[in-house]
């Protein structure tokens, strides 16, 4: 199942190539609030066929600015740190032994199309898989995590890296929480949909030179002992969003550092969800 946020309204997106709006559908017995289905994971499950056979509007006729975050109000939003090695490397970090865990704050969620402004600093790129909860749990163990999740999207973890390195420890969570560093979509994809879900090409380019590429089978912690690791603290919630970490090649680690500019145009691609477009702009 393919889920998306269009015009603030739950849709499923059909094989057909319709979008089919969920609560108008079903007599709006699911709220049109996307982020309420996570809560419900079950029996949305259980309505997507009867779903996926409807018409709708059809998708080609739908532009990018009706798409919105498609979990815009999670209660916990975890970001997963070097977690491939490639990455650790040109960060002259360590890889880790134990997950290294920090948040983007909900108000940096942002939908996958459109303009992000650059505050002052030097901020720079990263791709990531994105995980959404469905059914949570406490203590989930890694053979039963994919059960947890109700889908996958593309994510940019967006960092301004003079703040994240200015202290005695790092700053990860305030220097990736400015307004738009975490925009995702633009769908929701089931971890059925893939071919491997633990195998997931990504990458992201600027102004149309690729800067990422990488693979999701080359983390350090996959998704299930992602889950497991989390969930063995705190429990996780249906429609929790968790960012997995991105692979080598940002604008830091390269020689000469690169950060975005105003103007740029960034392109962040997961294989099987699709493609998210933004374009920086300068602070207002
Ligand atoms: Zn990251």
């Amino acid at each position: 199942m393919r889920l998306a946020s269009i015009n603030g309204r739950l849709t499923v997106l059909t094989p057909g190539g319709d979008a089919v709006d969920v609560s108008e559908e079903t007599g709006g017995r699911f709220s049109p609030l996307i982020q309420e289905c996570y809560g419900r994971w079950g029996e949305l499950r259980d309505a997507a066929g009867a779903l996926e056979r409807r018409k709708g509007r059809p998708l080609a006729g739908i532009g990018p600015e009706e798409f919105g975050c498609p979990a815009p109000e999670p209660r916990q939003v975890f970001a997963v740190g070097l977690n491939y090695a490639a990455h650790a490397a040109e960060a002259s970090l360590a890889v880790p032994e134990d997950l290294t865990v920090f948040t983007k704050f909900a108000t940096s969620l942002a939908g996958p199309y459109g303009t992000i402004a650059l505050p002052p600093g030097t901020v720079d790129w990263e791709v990531e898989l994105v995980v959404v909860i469905g059914d949570g749990g406490h203590r989930i163990p890694a053979d039963r995590a994919w059960e947890h999740v109700a889908g996958l999207t593309a994510g940019q973890d967006l960092s301004e890296r003079t703040m994240q390195s200015a202290g005695p420890a790092p700053q990860y969570s305030l220097a990736k929480s400015f307004s738009g560093f975490g925009p995702m979509g633009p769908v929701v994809v089931t971890p059925d949909e893939f071919e491997d879900p633990d195998s997931i090409d990504l990458a992201c380019s600027v102004n149309g030179e690729q800067v990422q590429k990488g693979n999701t089978s080359d983390m350090v912690f996959p998704v299930p002992e992602i889950i497991a690791r989390l969930s063995a603290v705190t429990p996780l919630l249906p429609g929790d969003v968790i960012f997995t970490g991105t692979p080598a090649g940002v604008g830091v680690g390269r020689s000469p550092q690169r950060f975005l500019a105003p103007g740029d145009a960034l392109v962040t691609v997961v294989q099987g969800v699709g493609e998210m477009r933004h374009r920086l702009r300068g602070p207002e």
